[in-house]
């Protein structure tokens, strides 16, 4: 499928007649959202890889303009550093193996490093030696985002401090990073992350060379959120408020890569009001499950050679995706026209983040045809 390029989904639809899911990238789409984004944010922006690692969407963000990737493993430093020689990793993981570090800093060249334990950073001093920029992930507390990631990692608030410290006692550089929760609507979550962060950086007195407020901007899917301007104010607001002197980064994935992607899927069987599709919880649509989001849904059908929209009322389906595990099935129900039927394909959008580099091999279902589509997309 390389060098491949479609004008519209209903080309693909055409041209490739596919009875396999089909992933869709946009570049255009990536291109403007990612500028947009760097315009906007008030600092350095880091594209973060596991939200969609794939070729093509790497290529599009880079053409853009990012530069800085937070890169969570060995395998991501290695394809950012081998496809974009000049572009800047962060490992921004607070837990990594012995190996992978030795090899980030020996082969890659890595400086910048995330902890959240006294023991990760003996860890990374022991390994890669003092000369490095520790980035300290402090926990913020659960606000209104889909995924909270304070469950998981962050160090409260006296450890952060002490660990800023240690890790400036011992000679490296020093800076604070958090992650309000992805799919987070409420700009207010930044503020009160950034009024933790000024707290813990006065206590440990030791030069911040950065704050990293991480990811978590919103995509938008079935509900309205506030639009990424609210955002950056917020955050433009709370570091003139607060009086922060050092320079911000930010790790956005969704946000950077929701919109640009879609998802084609076909329908192989119809019951009633049930529809078994060749893509579910276990492969790119995997993160409708996990959210629940419900993105908006599209269906196209083909008749004597040509496509169209299928037109139809509106009505409620169930969908299962193709493996034989019957939980296989997707929560929300989509709306599509009532005359659906087997052989049409349903365009699931704004798939870009967490899809393609989420799915499994399970039961010999797996997304490899990736394809690119010029301009905007055509529709919904
Ligand atoms: C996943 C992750 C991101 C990206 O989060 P989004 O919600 O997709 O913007 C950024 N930073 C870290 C450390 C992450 O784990």
């Amino acid at each position: 499928m390389k060098d491949v390029r479609f004008r519209s989904v209903v080309d693909v639809v055409g041209r490739l007649n596919p009875s396999y899911p089909v992933f869709m990238v946009f570049p255009d789409v990536l291109q403007a959202t990612a500028k947009s984004f760097l315009d906007g944010f008030p600092g350095t922006v880091l594209y973060a890889v596991k939200c969609n690692p794939d070729v093509h969407v790497l290529r599009a963000l880079y053409a853009a303009g990012v530069r800085h990737f937070d890169t969570a493993s060995l395998p991501e430093i290695a394809k950012i550093s081998e496809m974009f020689p000049d572009a800047h990793c962060y490992f921004n993981h607070p837990v990594k193996s012995r190996g992978a570090l030795e090899a980030a800093s020996d082969v890659y060249g890595v400086g910048h490093y995330v902890v959240d334990h006294i023991d990760e950073l003996d860890k990374l001093h022991e390994v890669v030696g003092k000369d490095i920029t520790v980035e300290v992930r402090i926990a913020t507390p659960k606000g209104a985002a889909v995924y909270d990631l304070s469950s998981k990692f962050g160090a409260p608030s006296e450890e952060a401090a002490e660990l800023l410290q240690e890790a400036n006692r011992r000679g490296s550089r020093t800076a604070i990073a958090f992650h309000v929760g992805s799919q987070c609507p409420d700009p207010d979550a930044y503020r009160v992350a950034m009024r933790e962060a000024a707290g813990i950086a006065r206590r440990a007195g030791v030069p911040i060379d950065y704050l990293d407020v991480g990811g978590g901007f919103p995509a938008e899917y079935g509900e309205v959120v506030p639009p990424l301007e609210d955002f950056f104010s917020a955050i433009r607001q709370s570091r003139d408020e607060l009086e922060l002197e050092m320079p911000l980064f930010a790790e956005p994935g969704r946000a950077l890569c929701a919109d640009g992607c879609s998802v084609l899927t076909q329908v192989q069987l119809r019951k009633g009001r049930d529809l078994y599709i060749n893509d579910g919880i276990y492969g790119c649509l995997a993160e409708i499950q996990l959210g629940p989001l419900k993105p908006p849904v599209r269906a196209i059908g083909r008749s004597e050679g040509r496509c169209h929209p299928v037109e139809g009322n509106p009505r409620t389906f169930r969908i299962f995706g193709p493996t034989c595990d019957s939980l296989d099935v997707f929560k929300v129900e989509f709306e599509l026209p009532e005359n659906i039927r087997e052989g049409d394909w349903i365009e699931f959008r704004r798939m870009g983040a967490y899809s393609i580099g989420m799915q499994t091999a399970f039961n010999g279902f797996y997304t490899d045809t990736v394809v690119e589509i010029d301009g905007f997309h055509d529709g919904i």
